[in-house]
């Protein structure tokens, strides 16, 4: 294919986990930059893999909307490595901000301005019948024009085959909802809802919400600051492969207490993070039911993308 010559690679702008990061422009127009992720793919994988996985990304490259990180272009590169070129967006992330690092200050519009980004990209994925599978603060990119975008799709995957088995290995630890900690097969968009309410939490508080150590950690973190999912709250979760939680089960959390800790994200806002939190996947709110909640309509309204926060 020509789709390699069509980008030259520059300097290499970051390392990741599974991935190197180039600053990239194309041939045709050097001002035009994008940034080239050149996927690091593990030698038993090589063979053959890359086609596969080139199949699976053309369809992310269909996924056009403001909310997410457009994908330009897929190539494969003579060492068999995945090259990815993305639009290029250097002005960090939302970990970044809410990590205080350049000093950014923001308050609840902001707040309610950054979620609806991340609702609508949700929403929109789920429409296509893809889920992200890996939603993080580090994986909402900001770009000039104040637009938060989501980046990273290397573990997102077309679910429309709902009943083809999936690996439950997947979600950064923090951000992993109860039914892949207990080993889920089947899932759902579900997944992609419980870590947008992991966002929305550490965006009020500042520090991640449930930061456990291990996975079981983890389960017993959630234990604690949702509740335990047992089958009174959620019919059919001793049966998923790894459920175990610790005795004695802690009711599931009532409004009080989440209003002392996110109070400040008012009412309607505590309401959707609530129902993003749900134990039950088949009971946690949808990607359309929330961007019809009452929370966006309420006061204060979200703040103008062009007059949102950023770093200088
Ligand atoms: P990680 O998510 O572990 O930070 P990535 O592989 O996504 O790793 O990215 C590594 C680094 O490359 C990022 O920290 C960022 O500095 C840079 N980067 C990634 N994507 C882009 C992009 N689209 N535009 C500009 N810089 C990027």
């Amino acid at each position: 294919e020509d789709e390699k010559h069509k980008y030259v690679k520059g300097k290499k702008l970051g390392e990741g986990t599974y991935a190197n990061v180039y600053l990239g422009h194309l041939r045709t127009d050097p001002s035009h930059l994008v940034a080239i992720k050149k996927i690091k793919v593990q030698k038993e994988y090589t063979e053959g893999m890359a086609p596969d996985a080139i199949r699976e990304l053309k369809h992310l490259q269909e996924l056009s909307h403001p909310n997410i990180i457009s994908l330009l272009s897929v190539f494969s590169s003579k060492d068999q490595n995945l090259n990815l070129v993305l639009e290029y967006l250097p002005l960090g992330d939302l970990e970044m901000l809410i990590k205080d690092i350049e000093g950014v200050r923001y308050g609840a519009p902001d707040i309610k301005a950054w979620m609806g980004m991340l609702c609508r990209a949700i929403w929109f994925c789920h429409e296509n019948f893809v889920l992200h599978r890996d939603i993080k603060p580090n994986n909402l990119l900001i770009a000039a024009d104040g637009e938060v975008k989501l980046a990273d799709f290397g573990l997102a995957r077309s679910f429309s085959d709902p009943y083809r088995l999936m690996t439950s290995n997947v979600i950064t630890r923090w951000y992993r909802p109860p039914e892949l900690l207990f080993g889920a097969k089947h899932y759902s968009g579900a997944v992609d809802i419980w870590s947008v309410g992991l966002v929305f939490a550490e965006l009020v508080i500042r520090t991640p919400y449930i930061a456990g150590d291990t996975e079981v950690h983890q389960v017993s973190l959630i234990c604690q600051a949702v509740g335990t999912p047992t089958e009174e709250v959620w019919p059919g979760v001793s049966s998923l492969p790894e459920y175990t939680v610790p005795d004695p089960p802690n009711p599931v959390r009532g409004k009080d207490h989440y209003l002392a800790t996110f109070g400040t994200a008012g009412q309607e806002g505590v309401d959707l993070l609530m129902s993003m939190l749900v134990l039950d996947p088949r009971k946690r709110i949808t990607a359309r039911e929330a961007l019809q909640h009452a929370w966006w309509a309420s006061e204060p309204k979200p703040t103008r993308k062009e007059d949102l926060p950023r770093k200088k």
